[in-house]
């Protein structure tokens, strides 16, 4: 007889997912995150990371690493509040606060963490969240978590941006527009002067996720409200640790008073365990690598833009993108696994996007450069998307 306990109503879904080219598997890397890497025993040219300045596996990281785990240990302990912060992450708060050109920082564990836990802490019953509906994941999933109203604007479009407030403004507590920086699948960057712009024209708060441009765009990789010089004009901008910088870890950047709110009201900083110094040790490393010299970021541009130049010879539809995050949009989720897995085959590994990463139809891989890459490795990629892209009838 049929039990509850066998799961044959997740099974069921996995079949669904399967049948429709959206069932995902996550491959396993022998080693470091590098440009080159061993998956399945076999040596791949390394697309589908976020290592956007090759700092996961810099020996200056993981020996700040390694110093930390010495002065600090392992593990944190336990909640911040409870147990209090080690000297080092307030060394990394008062870091970042520097770098950002804000008053004051708060990490969380992850990005995804610090979104959840802000927009549920700064918005509350009586006030609307508006985002734009490309907005990664842990936006909209912080946002549900808030008693606010939610509503969306079309992605990037300021004349529905201005229509939302037009028509909501005196009917809430508050607005609060929230916005992505460099939107994660499409590479495009945010209209953030129009949006600070029309915030301040109606009255409302603003919110965005650098999680993409942090460590990549502005001085030093300090942002996009550093990018569009906004200093002072954004509410809360969000970081995250994970990405150019390296390690692990999110971040919300702004007013003292912003900060002193979510150290009482932030659930995952109240509730769950502080970074472990290691990591904390390694990003504080990191901005201090950005902070010295422009080397990386230098080179990342470098390398992003001869891959774009060269792949968009070929006639690939790379949509809009203005940074490193180059997409290959095929629409057909089924066609962007097989051309990802075909690529694969002849050493280029770059994963494919699909639901509910990107909107149903729009399938995708992604194509992430990174400092790390070399001319010749980024050649040999060009080369091989351009075989299999002509063989698939793609391009
Ligand atoms: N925001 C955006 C825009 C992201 O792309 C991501 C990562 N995919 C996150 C937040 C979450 O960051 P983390 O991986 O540090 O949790």
């Amino acid at each position: 007889m049929k039990s509850i306990h066998d799961m044959e109503f997740l099974k069921e879904k996995i079949n669904q997912l399967k049948e429709s080219g959206l069932y995902k598997e996550v491959v396993t890397l022998e080693g470091p995150n590098e440009s080159e890497c061993i998956i399945n025993g076999k040596k791949v040219i390394n697309l589908s990371s976020n290592n956007y300045l090759g700092f996961s596996n810099h020996p200056r990281l993981k020996k700040a690493a390694i110093e930390a785990v010495e002065k600090y240990g392992a593990g944190a302990g336990a909640v911040r509040p409870i147990v209090g912060n080690m000297r080092i992450h307030d060394e990394l708060e008062e870091l970042l606060a520097k770098f950002k050109r804000e008053e004051a920082v708060l990490v969380f564990q992850s990005g995804f963490n610090c979104n959840a836990g802000t927009i549920q802490a700064v918005t509350e019953d009586g006030d609307l969240i508006i985002s734009d509906e490309l907005n990664h994941a842990s936006i909209i999933d912080g946002a549900r978590l808030s008693k606010a109203k939610k509503t969306t604007f079309k992605h990037s479009d300021m004349e529905d941006l201005e229509r939302i407030l037009k028509e909501n403004k005196n009917k809430h507590n508050r607005m609060l527009i929230i916005t992505d920086g460099v939107f994660s699948m499409d590479g495009d960057i945010a209209k953030l002067p129009q949006i600070v712009e029309l915030a301040e024209k109606y009255g409302a708060m603003t919110y965005v996720d650098d999680a993409h441009s942090s460590g990549v765009l502005g001085e030093s990789g300090r942002g996009t409200v550093d990018y569009f010089d906004l200093h002072g004009r954004v509410d809360f901008t969000i970081g995250t640790l994970s990405k150019a910088i390296g390690v692990v870890g999110g971040y919300v950047a702004g007013k003292k008073v912003t900060i002193d709110w979510l150290i009482n009201r932030g659930r995952p900083f109240l509730f769950s365990t502080a970074l472990p110094p290691a990591a904390v040790g390694a990003c504080i490393e990191a901005i201090n690598m950005l902070m010295e010299s422009t080397e990386y970021t230098d080179r990342l541009w470098n390398n992003a833009k001869y891959f774009k130049g060269k792949l968009g010879k070929l006639g690939f539809n790379t949509g809009q993108s203005e940074t490193p995050i180059t997409p290959i949009i095929i629409g057909d989720e089924s066609k962007a696994k097989e051309f990802s897995n075909r690529l694969f085959e002849k050493g280029v590994f770059v994963s494919p996007i699909v639901f509910p990463t990107v909107p149903k139809g729009t399938g995708r891989v992604r194509c992430m450069v990174t400092a790390g890459h070399s001319y010749e490795q980024l050649d040999k990629v060009v080369n091989i998307m351009e075989e299999v892209g002509k063989e698939m009838n793609i391009i």
